[in-house]
């Protein structure tokens, strides 16, 4: 896609654009305005992720137009630099580049398909990028609503954690066709370092559960493991350095660790707030095992998996990190493990 598009949209300043050659009057049809050569980016959904991920459009010289039902999260990004729309489809009417970044499925199909969806006025030829993990089927029925409108939806879903969304060290798993690919990798490498093509759309949602999970088995894993070390009477913080130079090290172990204090600006030295919510975890193991049973995939420790993530969602701790597991499990160790094990996994 080039840097100034051609397509004329209603621009109703929402952007203040430094490029002296766009006049900029209310509802007037405008060539897309571009500050110092670089196109206005739509942004939904500013969580956890989608905060930083915005901001770092907007740290690399893009107009950015925001929108989030959460109006904190909003302003923001307003004191950062962007601007505000009032829905999605105001966002739509603006830009020919969207990207969304929600929590769920059904975020996902109301911020596309519903009331002042970004679909009920979305520009032709406009480039959509949904960066959530969500079902791969959903994805797909979104490209079809998209292309019924004259418009492309990709999926991009990612992998790194909040750090690496603060840091746009994000790894980016790209599905959608071939030729649209480099226009997606323009606009995603500012937010992250490795932008990879999966193939068709829907294939990047499904290297992503695939990721999780294997993130969630080995969450649990690492937890366990730096729980008995304690226990052993190892000092975490060698335990932690020994793992991460033997054969049992993973990003749940040497860049996320569960233990607190192992590492500083981690959730687990947060009291496990801020990172990849065990809600979302949940869902992800949720989308990976029907997946499994979809495609006949023998699946096990990813069963074990969902249930013990399940049952830490219904007993209260889904807006914690992840990796609150190993939280739980110290405090379940001691006398009566076996009974406290039972309480909590099989009430
Ligand atoms: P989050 O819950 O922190 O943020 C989601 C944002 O979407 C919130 O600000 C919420 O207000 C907004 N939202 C919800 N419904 C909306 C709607 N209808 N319209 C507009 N905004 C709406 O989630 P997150 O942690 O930022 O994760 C986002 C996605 O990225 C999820 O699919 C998650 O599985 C995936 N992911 C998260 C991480 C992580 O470490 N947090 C890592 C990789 C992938």
């Amino acid at each position: 896609m080039a840097a100034v598009s051609k397509t004329k949209v209603l621009f109703s300043n929402l952007v203040r654009s430094t490029n002296k050659n766009i006049i900029c009057k209310r509802c007037f049809s405008v060539t897309r305005p571009a500050q110092d050569g670089k196109p206005l980016i739509g942004f939904i959904g500013l969580g956890n992720m989608g905060n930083h991920m915005a901001r770092n459009l907007v740290s690399k010289g893009y107009p950015v137009l925001v929108y989030d039902v959460n109006t904190a999260a909003v302003e923001g990004l307003k004191e950062a630099g962007a601007k505000a729309a009032k829905n999605p489809a105001e966002v739509a009417a603006n830009t020919d580049r969207i990207v969304t970044m929600l929590p769920a499925s059904q975020h996902v199909q109301e911020v596309y398909t519903g009331n002042n969806g970004i679909l009920s006025k979305v520009v032709k030829g406009t480039l959509m990028i949904d960066s959530s993990t969500i079902d791969p089927a959903v994805s797909k029925d979104m490209a079809k609503a998209a292309e019924g409108k004259g418009a492309l939806y990709m999926d991009a879903p990612v992998s790194g954690g909040v750090n690496a969304a603060k840091q746009a060290l994000l790894t980016f798993m790209v599905g959608g066709p071939d030729s649209k690919f480099p226009d997606a990798q323009e606009i995603l490498q500012n937010m992250g370092k490795n932008v990879v093509h999966c193939g068709a759309v829907g294939t990047g949602q499904a290297a992503k559960i695939c990721n999780n999970m294997l993130l969630g088995i080995s969450m649990i894993g690492t937890s366990e493991t730096m729980n008995l070390g304690i226990k052993l009477g190892l000092d975490p913080k060698m335990l932690a350095k020994i793992l991460n130079m033997s054969s049992g090290r993973c990003w749940s172990s040497d860049t996320y660790n569960p233990c607190p204090g192992v590492f500083e600006n981690v959730p687990s030295s947060n009291n496990y707030e801020g990172g990849f919510g065990t809600a979302l975890m949940t869902k992800d193991l949720g989308l990976a095992n029907n997946a499994a049973k979809d495609t006949n995939s023998a699946v096990n420790l990813g069963q074990q998996a969902l249930e013990i993530y399940t049952k830490m969602t219904q007993k209260g701790y889904g807006g914690k990190d992840f990796s609150v597991i190993f939280k739980i499990l110290q405090e379940m160790s001691g006398p009566e493990v076996e009974k406290k094990k039972k309480e909590f996994f099989d009430q």
